[in-house]
């Protein structure tokens, strides 16, 4: 039996994770689950699935929890002491579906025990790619992507060698706005962002998606995950959603990775990796599909592809700065403090300020100095925001 852990299990990743999961049941001990708020949710889960333990990030929940899983016999834990607890447990396989910086401490906790980690939270490799995979290779463990493109990409490279590869191109759904005119993109809702026209996702990837801050990360995820350099990693809008990435090789041959929308095939497979199991998802009938479409993806429309590249030039800390300026210009957009295209210029302010301060972006790649990057990019992202605020009244 494989000992299977799922961090964030109560999100779109995490219930399409235990989907899986639940159609072999005598294949899987499940060690831990772990969700946010929806205790509901997280409490039928674990009933279902009988884990050892379910833990809610959310400490003032846990008499909630515990009560709904009274009589069951599976212990209930809340907070973030109780979610790296969780990730010490050994388990063979984890999926780290906690969305934004929030997974990276658990996800390097099952690394340190050796775990193999599927990885859907990119932010942790955006922020600290380089201690992600520091952390594999010194416990035997080892990541693999969950993200679609980048399953995509590694299944691309399989049997190939690295050394051959000229480029990778990431593909982009072009999200809510893509048909948009650019100039009604300043007043779009939090609403009308996360709608997505192809994926079915949480919240704030679904936003992320509309603002190709979520094609921003996954540049950078690229770079970090395969060492791809900067300049041969490229986006293209393609609206069908099929193809999720091509890997162009030396003598011209582009190999791509086409599928259905569905993310239980990304996950599927790192869960079997490395056979190939059948999986549940729709098989293509290309001839219905008759044609796929491809675009520029402009800076103009998506600021954030600029900010990506700057990110990747800049190197050192600069992803811990980036994720976490985003996540709070994407905080300030969902309440409502800052309008969709206003996000990309907080980031941006964030980054040139904290770049401008000696001794922060090159600083020593410790966990620490990605902490201490976060909270001080969160600050200056909220500052720059009470600015803009103040500004517009
Ligand atoms: P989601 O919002 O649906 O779920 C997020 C999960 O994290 C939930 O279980 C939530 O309770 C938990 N959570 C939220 N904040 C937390 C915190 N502070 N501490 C601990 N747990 C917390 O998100 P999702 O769409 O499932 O995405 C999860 C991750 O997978 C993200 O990193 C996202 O970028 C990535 N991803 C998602 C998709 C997709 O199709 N949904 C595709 C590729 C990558
Ligand atoms: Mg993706």
């Amino acid at each position: 039996m494989r000992r299977i852990s799922v961090f964030g299990a109560t999100g779109s990743i995490g219930q399409s994770t235990l989907d899986l999961i639940g159609r072999a049941p005598d294949s899987y001990h499940v060690v831990a689950l772990t969700g946010g708020r929806n205790i509901a949710l997280l409490a039928e889960q674990a009933r279902q699935h009988r884990p050892e333990i379910a833990v809610t990030a959310d400490p003032d929940r846990l008499t909630d929890l515990r009560d709904a899983l009274a009589g069951s016999g599976i212990e209930a834990a809340a907070g973030e002491g109780a979610l790296i607890e969780a990730a010490t447990r050994p388990a063979d396989w984890v999926m780290s579906a906690i969305v934004g910086a929030a997974g990276l401490a658990p996800g390097l906790r099952a690394l340190e025990q050796g775990a193999t980690l599927a990885l859907a939270n990119k932010e942790s490799m955006v922020a600290a790619g380089k201690l992600m995979l520091q952390k594999a290779s010194k416990h035997g463990g080892r990541i693999l992507p969950v993200d679609s493109e980048h399953s995509a990409v590694f299944q691309a490279l399989i049997g190939e060698n690295i050394a051959s590869v000229e480029r990778v191109i990431i593909t982009a759904s072009g999200g809510a706005f893509r048909d948009w005119p650019l100039e009604k993109l300043a007043a779009a809702t939090p609403e009308q962002a996360a709608t997505h026209p192809n994926w079915d996702m949480g919240q704030r990837i679904t936003i992320d998606s509309a603002s190709m801050f979520n094609k921003a990360l996954e540049l950078i995820e690229t770079r970090e995950f395969f060492g791809i350099s900067p300049e041969n990693i490229e986006t293209v809008v393609h609206p069908e959603s099929l193809i999720h990435a091509l890997v162009g090789y030396n003598d011209g041959a582009l190999m791509a990775h086409v599928g259905p929308p569905d993310m239980r095939h990304a996950i599927g497979f790192a869960l079997h990796w490395p056979e190939r199991r059948s999986l549940p998802v729709e098989r293509l009938d290309l001839t219905a599909i008759g044609s796929l479409s491809f675009r520029v993806a402009c800076d103009q429309r998506y600021p954030a592809l600029r900010l990506a590249r700057e990110v990747m030039r800049e190197g050192g800390l600069s992803g811990a700065v980036f994720n976490a300026a985003k996540e709070q210009a994407l905080d300030g957009f969902l309440a409502r403090q800052i309008g969709f295209m206003d996000m990309a210029g907080i980031v941006e302010d964030v980054l040139s300020e904290i770049s401008a301060r000696p001794g922060h972006i090159h600083a020593e790649f410790t966990l620490d100095n990605v902490n201490r990057l976060d909270h001080l990019a969160r600050d200056t992202a909220r500052g720059a925001i009470k600015r803009l605020m103040d500004r517009k009244n």
